[in-house]
């Protein structure tokens, strides 16, 4: 057997400027084989800029890029995009009108047969005689998705391809596109803006923010152990409460938790609103006593706004409807995973 340890993609220390602006400055990124990457981040943080320079569409003024272990940008080494053996799948399609589906998935395969294989994966097969007017934007994108696998790329580079779609359809593409990348055995990189499709379809998140790659981690340790304030409030919602840390111990108004080692002093606590519990009336060993402000009711769950006794608010978000209202004296304690930061000014 043999073992090919090389990733899909390696981007190594990349900077990109456009004039004065800085898009990307030291970006340094891995997808490994086979798996699916997430490289998530605000608008204007440089992920399509990072995205067009692994497709060979710009130039790094820095760094290198590798994509299946062969060097295709760098210094001394440039090769053009056609090239690269990369598949692209963009927000719009961008399917060739005249062309129906199958000679859309066919532009750019290498054997006929890939056209029915492709097809047979995004569910597509008894479309490949429409044209793309005929299709919803959703079978759009799906042959979107097989028209970039039939080339038989090395990496497939994915720029937001559910943005253009409504919610619902686009949870459901999401899901069937992941998916099909796993099943086709595919490397690839998707850029979002979308937290919960990052978390949700990604193996790996990658956060970018201006200009930077600020974390890189699987869903589950981005989420729960962000390594900075703005990753803890980019992902999801937080509040932050002052805390002191000792001993693998932090200790804040709502208690004392175990956060692992390397942390002492002043931090920040990091707290989901989907890890504070409420209950009670009268007060218990290990809560801490709030007042209920305000309540929002989502169907699914509900998200209760609470003051503490230091002023400081804090948000719970439980399963259900409410039991609680405006002015109701509530114990809080934590019933979930807390992170803690060192403060760093951000
Ligand atoms: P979005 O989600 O809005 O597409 P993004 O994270 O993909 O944002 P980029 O499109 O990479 O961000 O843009 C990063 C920065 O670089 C932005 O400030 C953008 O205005 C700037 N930029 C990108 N391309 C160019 C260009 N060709 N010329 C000048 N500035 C550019």
């Amino acid at each position: 057997m043999t073992f090919d340890p090389a990733p899909a993609i390696s981007v190594a220390a990349a900077d990109k400027a456009f004039g004065s602006m800085v898009a990307v400055h030291g970006a340094s990124l891995e997808v490994p084989k086979g798996e699916l990457v997430a490289l998530l981040g605000p608008s204007g943080s440089g992920k399509t800029t990072l995205l067009r320079m692994i497709a060979g569409f710009e130039r790094p003024d820095a760094g290198t890029i590798a994509i299946g272990g062969r060097r295709v940008a760098g210094p001394g080494v440039w090769v053009e995009p056609e090239s690269r053996r990369v598949g692209m799948v963009f927000q719009a399609g961008a399917l060739f009108p005249h062309l129906d589906v199958a000679a859309n998935v066919g532009f750019g395969a290498p054997r006929r047969e890939r056209v029915g294989e492709c097809l047979g994966l995004v569910g597509l097969a008894d479309r490949a005689h429409s044209y793309p007017h005929e299709l919803s934007g959703g079978e759009r994108q799906r042959v979107a998705l097989a028209r970039a696998l039939a080339a038989e790329p090395d990496v497939v580079l994915l720029d937001e391809p559910f943005a253009a779609l409504d919610a619902s359809l686009r949870e459901e593409l999401r899901t069937e596109v992941a998916e099909v990348l796993r099943r086709a055995g595919a490397s690839a990189l998707l850029v979002t803006h979308d937290q919960a499709e990052a978390l949700s379809l990604a193996r790996t998140v990658a956060v970018m923010r201006d200009g930077r790659i600020e974390q890189v981690g699987s869903p589950q340790e981005i989420y729960e152990r962000p390594r900075s304030r703005w990753v803890a409030e980019f992902l999801g919602e937080a509040d932050v409460l002052p805390g002191t840390a000792a001993g693998g111990m932090v200790e804040c108004e709502l208690g004392c938790f175990g956060v692992g080692d390397g942390l002492a002093g002043t931090v920040e606590i990091v707290v989901r609103p989907e890890a504070v519990a409420i209950g009670g009336g009268s007060p218990s060993a290990g809560a801490a006593r709030a007042t209920v402000v305000d309540g929002a009711f989502f169907g699914h769950d509900h998200l209760v706004h609470l003051q503490l006794a230091s002023g400081r608010r804090l948000r719970s978000r439980r399963l259900g409807a409410p039991a609680w209202h405006p002015g109701d004296e509530v114990d809080v304690w934590i019933d979930g995973p807390v992170s803690a930061l060192t403060p760093a000014g951000d």
